[in-house]
């Protein structure tokens, strides 16, 4: 099912080149909101940095796709130094299909990174490339839609821990 995680992290710092390797990922495609920050924070922390150097030390390819604003994912990514692209509409798979052709690999190799499962999860099940879900970075989350579709979350995560799921962490 498109909608039951395939792989549940803690948080992306969770997520180490070994696994990547493990499971033919060579490229990660990114959300940007609860995923490399709080909803809608500038703030890089350290720890977040840390973890894209070690992505780039590992040769793993990083673009960003946020269903976020321009005017809110830019200063983020040019920051980090990722392309990017806003406005994705996950879970429609516009994004990924972008962000394929940059990384330039087959869907099998790239994997979306995000925190939501009626965007990230599902966008990636429609494409037919892995998600690395994540719990999300904090509680808070602004958009009043993103609010309604957390209340539907629980259910897939409980699938994903019934059929012997573990959290990476
Ligand atoms: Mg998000």
């Amino acid at each position: 099912m498109i909608l039951t995680p395939e792989y549940i992290f803690k948080t992306i710092e969770c997520i180490h080149p070994d696994f990547l390797a493990a499971h033919g990922i060579k490229a990660l495609v990114l959300d940007v909101d609860n995923t490399l920050t709080a909803d809608n924070s500038q703030v890089l922390e350290h720890t977040v940095q840390a973890w894209l150097d070690e992505m780039r030390a590992a040769g793993i390819r990083l673009t960003i796709v946020s269903n976020n604003t321009a005017k809110r994912v830019r200063p983020f990514a040019e920051r980090i130094g990722l392309d990017w692209v806003p406005l994705a509409c996950k879970p429609f798979t516009i994004g990924l299909r972008v962000a394929r052709r940059r990384l330039g690999c087959k869907k099998s190799e790239m994997a979306m990174v995000g925190d939501q499962i009626f965007a990230d999860r599902m966008a990636a099940g429609l494409y037919g490339c892995p998600c690395l879900y994540l719990m999300p970075r904090t509680n808070h989350d602004k958009n009043k839609f993103v609010l309604l579709k957390r209340k539907f979350e629980p259910y897939w995560i409980d699938k994903y821990y019934q059929k012997g799921g573990k959290l990476y962490e």
